[in-house]
């Protein structure tokens, strides 16, 4: 359809060229000749009511025989609103966005966004790279997390009961009333609720962790919290620790182009753990590791932060490229050195999560 108004259109746009410039026009109405680019799919009301002018004036000025516009072609639009010119933005669609809330953000209408992205599906992925036409004077938004958009801009955190209590040492003890970690989808995605329990000193500054790390970070991936304890702590599965509520697994964040990979699709809450565990090193987004471990440390709460000495080096890295010095890094991280005094130390096994481990609550006498 769109190739046969290019005849009609190829000699109106001659005359446009041929028009009489700017300064020719009479003074007075306060109307301004200005150029406008048509984009792909874009309507001449909606360039009409750009420039506050009349669709038929719009016709008339650029001798178009009838309401055909040409993507890619100028018309001339004497107009009375003069808006800051479009610039092209290129965005990349993050994990819990949709074309609704992307439209909304850059303060245009979703359906302008389908029609400058046609190539992209219904319900695109994490990743996918889409075309955005922006008011000149348009400043982005701030990053927000995983469905904070309209949650809240500051923290979301969800309530914890008080009085869970942590008894005894991590490897041999046990959780008083023990308080499950609440659901909170726009910060962590708990795998298996019924091994999610912890001391309300842990739970609550795990929240508070994640959603320092979501607010900073700008991570907008899926980030999996696997076990914690049992409702009375103990020993259970696999674990050797895991058995007083103060210890919890963490998946490492991926990279969003495996996201994208496994089709982790941007809008539809991740059912399926498999899709969200790293294969390989590569898969982990190293950079949001480092500033999930930073987010942690910020809570003043984490006594320990396992993970294995081979994986270590690529948090080394990451903190590095942030600007630490050897020294600094050093007193957080083990690698190089086998040093007993870092924060994050080694342990066997933790290639694919970390382990954190809360400190003692002041008020937890019985916590060892
Ligand atoms: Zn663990």
């Amino acid at each position: 359809m769109l190739r046969a108004h290019l005849g009609s259109l190829l000699i109106p746009l001659l005359s446009i060229a041929l028009a009489p410039p700017a300064a020719a026009d009479p003074p007075g109405g306060g109307r301004t000749w200005v150029e406008h680019r048509v984009l792909p799919g874009e309507r001449l009301s909606e360039i009409a009511a750009r420039y506050a002018v009349d669709e038929e004036a719009i016709l008339r000025d650029n001798g178009l025989p009838r309401r055909s516009l040409r993507a890619g072609g100028t018309l001339r639009v004497h107009a009375v609103r003069v808006p800051a010119p479009r610039k092209r933005i290129e965005y990349i669609v993050r994990f819990g966005d949709n074309w609704t809330s992307i439209a909304e953000r850059h303060g245009v209408t979703r359906q302008a966004l389908r029609r400058w992205n046609p190539e992209q599906p219904r319900s695109f992925a994490a990743g996918a790279r889409l075309t955005i036409w922006v008011d000149g004077d348009y400043a982005p938004p701030p990053p927000t997390g995983l469905g904070l958009d309209r949650e809240a801009t500051g923290l979301s955190l969800q309530p914890v009961a008080m009085g869970g209590e942590s008894a005894g040492q991590p490897t041999r003890g046990r959780l008083i009333k023990g308080v499950q970690l609440p659901d909170n989808g726009s910060l962590y995605t708990i795998r298996r609720p019924a091994f999610a329990f912890g001391s309300s000193h842990a739970v609550l500054n795990l929240q508070l962790g994640i959603a320092k790390f979501r607010q900073r970070a700008g991570y907008l991936g899926p980030l999996v919290v696997s076990d914690m304890s049992l409702y009375r702590g103990g020993r259970y599965a696999r674990h050797e620790s895991h058995q007083s509520g103060r210890d919890v697994d963490l998946w490492l964040p991926l990279r969003a182009e495996v996201l994208v990979e496994r089709g982790v699709n941007s809008d539809a809450r991740p059912q399926d753990f498999r899709q969200l565990a790293a294969a390989r090193p590569g898969d982990i987004d190293w950079k949001a590791s480092w500033e999930l471990v930073k987010a942690l440390l910020r809570t003043g709460e984490v006594q320990y932060i396992f993970i294995s000495r081979a994986r270590q080096r690529h948090l080394y890295r990451a903190a590095r490229a942030d600007g630490l010095s050897v020294q600094e890094v050093g007193e957080i991280i083990q690698y190089p050195r086998r040093a007993q005094t870092a924060v994050v130390r080694h342990s066997p096994g933790h290639d694919k999560h970390m382990h954190v481990r809360f400190r003692c609550a002041d008020w937890e006498r019985r916590c060892r």
